[in-house]
This record gives C-alpha cells, sequence and structure tokens, in this order.
C-alpha cells in the first residue's frame, strides 16, 4: 500500500495531510506558511511536518509515492513555478526537484485552483466522470479544466483561468489590469461592488436595512440573503450576476462539452436562488446539444479539496 502527501500552500496558512490511494485523509494538520522565510525554509518546514504526520501514522519514507502541492500561481509541466501570486519568491524555479532534494520524494505541483478542479474531479462531486469543469466562484473566479481525467494546464500554467474569459467589451475593470473579464461580474467581489453602486442611489430595500447604514459590512451572502427573504431589488442583483455565470459557464460548455460543471467557493453556497437563473441563462448561451447529459453539481470536498488534489497527480 502506498501513502501520498497533499499540500495546499497558502499565503497564511499551508494545509498538509497523508492520503491513501483512495483519496481518504489519515491525518493533517495546518502550518502558518511564513513564506518571508524564504523558499527553502517553507519547504523544510513542510517535508518536517509531513514526516511528523507519517512517524504517527507508523508509515516509513519508502510507503510514500509522492508529494503532490497545490500553488498559489501558474505551474509549468507540473514542476515550475512561473512566478508566485502573493509571495516574494524567485520566479521561474522548479519548486519541484527543491522538495524532492529535501525529502527525497517524488515532487508533483500544479497551481491550486486545478488542484481543487482535479481533487473534485477524482474523488469529490466529479467522482467517475472523464470531463468536469470546476469553477471556483470566490473573492475571484478561478477554475480548472479536467478533459479525458487530465488537466488543462496549458503551456505556460495558465490553462483554466476561466475567470479572464471576456464577457462585455471595455466592461468593468479587473484586477489583471483588463476590462470585462467573468470575474469582474460573478466573484464575490463583483456581487458587492455591483451591489454598492446600486445602493448609492437606491436606498429603499432590505438589502439597506439589513445593513444597518454600515455598507463596509456587505458581504456578497447578505445580497443572496435578502433575495431569499423576497427583496426585490436583491434578487435583480442575483439575475444580473446569474446571467454573467450563465453566459461564462455556457461560453465554457461550448468549448469543452463536459459531462459536470461543478461550482465552488463562497458564492457557490447562495446555491438554488442563484443556480436557478444559472440554469435559466444556459438556455441563453450554451449549445442545447452540451446541456443534454450535463450535471451542475456542488463541489463536495470543502477545504480539503486541495490536499486531495495532491495525490490525483500521481494517480
Ligand atoms: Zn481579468
Amino acid at each position: 500500500m502506498k501513502y501520498y502527501a497533499g499540500v495546499d500552500l497558502g499565503g497564511t496558512n499551508t494545509k498538509i495531510g497523508l492520503l491513501d490511494k483512495s483519496g481518504k485523509i489519515l491525518i493533517k494538520e495546518t502550518i502558518k506558511t511564513f513564506s518571508g522565510k524564504g523558499m527553502e525554509t517553507t519547504l523544510k518546514r513542510i517535508w518536517e511536518t509531513i514526516e511528523k504526520l507519517m512517524a504517527e501514522k507508523k508509515i516509513n519514507k519508502e510507503k510514500i509515492g509522492g508529494i503532490g502541492i497545490g500553488i498559489p500561481g501558474p505551474v509549468i509541466n507540473q514542476e515550475i513555478v512561473a512566478f508566485f501570486a502573493n509571495f516574494d519568491w524567485e520566479a521561474n524555479i522548479n519548486i519541484s526537484k527543491a522538495m524532492e532534494k529535501i525529502s527525497g520524494v517524488p515532487t508533483k505541483l500544479e497551481n491550486d485552483v486545478n488542484m481543487i478542479a482535479i481533487g473534485e474531479s477524482k474523488f469529490g462531486a466529479g467522482k467517475g466522470s472523464a470531463s468536469s469543469i470546476t469553477v471556483a466562484l470566490g473573492t475571484g473566479v478561478g477554475g480548472g479544466i479536467v478533459v479525458n481525467s487530465k488537466l488543462i494546464s496549458g503551456i505556460s500554467g495558465a490553462g483554466g483561468e476561466i475567470g479572464h474569459m471576456k464577457l462585455v467589451e471595455n466592461g468593468k475593470l479587473c484586477g489583471c489590469g483588463q476590462r470585462g473579464c467573468f470575474e469582474t461580474y460573478a466573484s464575490a467581489t463583483g456581487v458587492i461592488r455591483e451591489a454598492k453602486s446600486r445602493l448609492a442611489i437606491n436606498k429603499n430595500n432590505l438589502l439597506y436595512k439589513s445593513l444597518e447604514g454600515n455598507m463596509e459590512k456587505l458581504e456578497a451572502k447578505d445580497v443572496f440573503d435578502c433575495a431569499k427573504a423576497g427583496d426585490e431589488f436583491s434578487m435583480e442583483i442575483v439575475n444580473y450576476v446569474g446571467n454573467y455565470l450563465g453566459m461564462g459557464i455556457g461560453n465554457l460548455l461550448n468549448i469543452i462539452n463536459p459531462e459536470i460543471i461543478i461550482l465552488s467557493g463562497g458564492v457557490a453556497l447562495a446555491g438554488e436562488i442563484l443556480l436557478d437563473v444559472v440554469t435559466e441563462k444556459l438556455k441563453q448561451y450554451a449549445l442545447p446539444v452540451t446541456l443534454v447529459n450535463l450535471e451542475i453539481k456542488l463541489g463536495e470536498l470543502g477545504n480539503d479539496a486541495g490536499i486531495k488534489g495532491g495525490i490525483a497527480l500521481f494517480l
């Protein structure tokens, strides 16, 4: 029996788990990333934690089949990180080799959202499917595309960056510097931005009342909660967001034609109220043939998707 280590390297925290071949987590731990201490120190601390978990489970090193690490940035060929989104570590470094040198265990990397996607596809909502697209609706919109059980990572690691698909010519300004990106409309940030601009001119609604004058505390969840409570103003925002979500997903369906769309992240927790709008809008944007056998599901792995993806790279 082989075991694997899955690592989800985050800006603040790093999640580390030991798993068996079926994707079951035997033990896991979260450590502070402390990326400021440098790449090598961080990798060493990660390996020490893996060793500690191995000792606790009485698993020796020969039984570890590989280490899979999810990286906040584009990853080339599952080994080189083109750049780190939020660490000041050097660009174009072969992190896989560096980790192998420290640990003596084969190491593969993937972009963190791609890792969630492959985790969901093998062990979560996409289990048993060959093709799925995970749409991660959080602060931004991330994605991961799995075709024939393989991730589409792209030649420079930008495969699956669905959040920067253009939906509106000269549309809203995105963090990437371009305009009209999917994520400026369908992310939590996009929902908040749209709600605030509407609240500036319309205060006669439940959403405004629920904020008690404190616009700063507005979250995407408030919009969805008020819409569920029957607030027409909030429902119009849900329709607006759902329209772009339908357009973005519709475009993806027309290109990839997957079996399953997996929605994950905070905005997906809005649930049916948003899903109903998206399903209706898809009829307008997706070719009918792409919808025939399509399933739209919510992600099932939650916070563990990243570390589960880590082992999927070795299967
Ligand atoms: Zn963008």
